[in-house]
C-alpha cells in the first residue's frame, strides 16, 4: 500500500534545515526566526510559580478568562477597540495553530484563497489541506508593499480568503493606513474573508505603528487576527498564541481549535494574564528591537549587500544581485558553511521559487553575536565565485 501524499511538493522547512547547517557548520545562526537572548525573568519565575502551584491541568478550551480578559484589555489600549473577551478572543497553541484553524473555519474544496507572495510557509499547506487553491498575487519589489490592483484583478466569485501579514516576514513591510483601507473597501459587501498574521504586532521601527486589522469597522467583522506570545515576549518555543475574531467567526473557529489541540498550556497562561498588566513590559518592545536593527544596519552598511532599513519584524533583507549572479540558496548555504553566519534565501518564500538574489536575516540576537556576525559578513566577496 502506498500512501498518496497530501501535500507532495512539501518537504522539511528552509527553517529547520538552516538552523541544523548552523548548527552542523557551526555557524552563528541568523537564519530562522528566533531570539538569542532569554526572556524576562519575571515571567519566567510566574511560570514557575504557577507550574508549581498545581496549574497543571487541562485549560477551559478558549483559554483562561483572565488571559482573555488582559488581552482584550491590551487591544484596547493598543488599537483602540475591545473585543469581548468571552466570545472574541480564544488562546490557541501558537499563531500557526491560529492560522491553520482560521483557513480550516472558512475555506472549502475548491476555493481560492489570495496569498500575497513572498508569504510564510505555513500558509499554503493550511489552503491546500482545506482543498482550496492558493492564488498568489506578488508584491511590489522593492519595497514589498502591496499593490492593490494586482489584488483586485486576481479576486474571483470563488475568493474565500485573503492571507494577510503585517509587520511582514520576510521583508519587514508595515501596513499603512492607505493599505487598510483600500482591504476594506476591496472585501466590503463580498463574501472574503481575512486572515490576518499580525505575529510582529509589537516589532515596528522609526515611529511606525501596527495597525490591527481588527480595529476597523468593516474588517472586524471578516477577519480572524492571529497573534504570537512566543514573538513579542522572546519565547518562541512556548508556542502560544490567539485568535481575535467577531462572536460568530470564533464560534466556528474554536469548533476547530477544539479538535486540533483541545486547550493550549496552561500555567503559561496564568503567567502570562499576570505579566501582561503592566503595559510597559509590551510597550517597550520596538524600542528594544530598533536598537538591533540599527547596530545591524549601521554594520551592514560596511558590507557589499544592498538593502533599506528594515520597517519592521526582527528581520534584514539584503541584495547582492549587483556582486553575484549565483543562487540565493547557494549563496545561503556557502555563507553557512564557509563565512559562518547562517541566513535563509528569500526564494523559498515564493510559490514558483523566484530567485531575486536577496536573503534574510535575523536580527533578534545579543549585540555582541551580531557584531561578530557582520565581521564575517566583510568577506563576503571572498565566497562570490
Ligand atoms: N507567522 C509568521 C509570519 C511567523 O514569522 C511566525 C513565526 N515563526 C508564525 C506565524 C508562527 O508563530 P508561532 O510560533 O506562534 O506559531
Ligand atoms: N517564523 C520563523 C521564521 O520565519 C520560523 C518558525 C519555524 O521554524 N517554523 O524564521
Amino acid at each position: 500500500m502506498t500512501l498518496v501524499s497530501k501535500l507532495p511538493h512539501i518537504g522539511t522547512t528552509i527553517f529547520t534545515i538552516m538552523s541544523k547547517m548552523a548548527t552542523d557548520e557551526g555557524a552563528i545562526n541568523l537564519s530562522q526566526g528566533f531570539p538569542g537572548f532569554g526572556s524576562d525573568p519575571v515571567l519566567l519565575e510566574m511560570v514557575a510559580k504557577y507550574t508549581k502551584g498545581g496549574f497543571n491541568q487541562y485549560a477551559p478550551m478558549s483559554g483562561i478568562p483572565a488571559l482573555k480578559d488582559i488581552l482584550a484589555k491590551k487591544t484596547g489600549l493598543t488599537q483602540g477597540y475591545f473585543p469581548n473577551p468571552e466570545t472574541e478572543v480564544t488562546i490557541v497553541s501558537g499563531a500557526t495553530e491560529a492560522i491553520f484553524s482560521a483557513v480550516t473555519a472558512v475555506v472549502r474544496k475548491g476555493d481560492e484563497v489570495l496569498v500575497l507572495e513572498p508569504a510564510y510557509d505555513s500558509y499554503e499547506p493550511a489552503i491546500t489541506l482545506n482543498g482550496g487553491i492558493p492564488v498568489y498575487v506578488s508584491l511590489n519589489s522593492g519595497d514589498f508593499s502591496v499593490d492593490w490592483q494586482k489584488v483586485k484583478d486576481a479576486i474571483s466569485p470563488k475568493t474565500r480568503a485573503i492571507m494577510v501579514n503585517s509587520p511582514h516576514n520576510p521583508s519587514g513591510y508595515v501596513w499603512t493606513v492607505e493599505d487598510v483601507n483600500q482591504l476594506a473597501d476591496l472585501v466590503e459587501k463580498t463574501g472574503i474573508y481575512v486572515i490576518s498574521d499580525e505575529v510582529y504586532e509589537h516589532i515596528t521601527f522609526d515611529g511606525r505603528v501596527h495597525l490591527s486589522l481588527g480595529a476597523h469597522p468593516v474588517l472586524r467583522e471578516k477577519t480572524f487576527v492571529c497573534g504570537s506570545f512566543g514573538k513579542t515576549f522572546h519565547v518562541t518555543g512556548w508556542k502560544i498564541g490567539y485568535c481575535i475574531a467577531s462572536e460568530e467567526l470564533s464560534s466556528e473557529f474554536r469548533k476547530i481549535h477544539q479538535y486540533v489541540t483541545f486547550s493550549t498550556v496552561t500555567p503559561i497562561q496564568y503567567a502570562l494574564a499576570e505579566y501582561l498588566e503592566v503595559p510597559e513590559r509590551y510597550l517597550s518592545i520596538p524600542d528594544f528591537y530598533q536598537k538591533k536593527r540599527d547596530l545591524f544596519v549601521k554594520g551592514l552598511a560596511k558590507t557589499e549587500f544592498e538593502f533599506t532599513p528594515s520597517p519592521g519584524s526582527f528581520f534584514q533583507l539584503v541584495s547582492y544581485g549587483h556582486l553575484s549572479s549565483v543562487s540565493d540558496r547557494l549563496l545561503a548555504e556557502r555563507m553557512t558553511r564557509e563565512l559562518k553566519v547562517a541566513c535563509i534565501p528569500i526564494s523559498v518564500f515564493y510559490s514558483d521559487k523566484k530567485d531575486d538574489k536577496i536573503i534574510r536575516f535575523c536580527f533578534a540576537k545579543e549585540g555582541v553575536e551580531l557584531e561578530q556576525a557582520l565581521d564575517r559578513l566583510k568577506n563576503l566577496k571572498k565566497i562570490l565565485r
